[in-house]
């Protein structure tokens, strides 16, 4: 039968735990260099200090010459885990990682705690944005001043489309002789046709609308 991809990993975690208790075993017999002497020894890594002496704190402690397997439970999920010598080399060299930095969590468990950060980030991004969409539409409520003139120019220049779309509607609120002049050379500027990307199109369709209302209130 063919083994599931579970089984396999379960299989090389077992192999690396017995690895690490045998090599633990001969390195409290022999000592590590000796054991080198003989070839590669899976489950060790030697310690280039060369590339720790940035961690000005490495001095105070004393660091050992190898890494060795390193076993260890997860964390979250409680999971047997085994941080290899291979991968504390790399964090430890490599990616800098601080040398009290130890692995906590399995890999799936980091790669979860990853997506939670992301949908939390863009949790927190559509709230900004709901916020801004909010201050910027009261803004229509009175006639502008300085300071609002500023912020709908902030908006116009906006990465977010819909508060760019936003701006232009409280331009059109506010109406006027000077907002009008604004909307007429905004859509002058984007005059459509395939050209121009989406929602370039849609805040020139608001501008046009916004005069199209200015112009009927007008006549009432
Ligand atoms: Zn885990």
């Amino acid at each position: 039968m063919k083994k599931s991809n579970k089984q396999r990993r379960a299989e090389i975690k077992d192999r690396r735990l017995a690895r690490a208790v045998a090599l633990e075993a001969r390195l409290s017999a022999t000592d590590a260099r000796l054991l080198l002497a003989e070839g590669r020894l899976p489950g060790l890594e030697i310690v280039d200090k060369s590339k720790l002496e940035r961690h000005q704190l490495a001095h105070c402690q004393e660091l050992s010459d190898f890494y060795l397997d390193r076993p260890f439970i997860c964390s979250d999920c409680g999971s047997n885990e085994m941080w290899t010598a291979k991968q504390q080399k790399w964090w430890y060299e490599v990616a800098q990682g601080c040398v009290y930095s130890r692995a906590v969590r399995c890999r799936a468990c980091r790669q979860t705690r990853r997506l939670q950060r992301e949908a939390a980030s863009l949790h927190e991004g559509a709230n900004l944005l709901r916020e801004e969409v909010a201050r910027l539409r009261a803004l229509a409520a009175a006639a502008p001043n300085a300071a609002a003139r500023a912020t709908v120019d902030a908006a116009l220049q906006s990465k977010w489309r819909s508060l760019r779309v936003v701006a232009i509607e409280v331009m059109g609120r506010w109406g006027g002789a000077e907002q009008v002049e604004r909307l007429k050379a905004f859509v002058a500027g984007h005059p459509g046709g395939s050209n121009h990307r989406w929602w370039e199109r849609e805040a020139a369709d608001a501008a046009r609308k916004a005069l199209t209302r200015i112009e009927s209130e007008k006549k009432k």
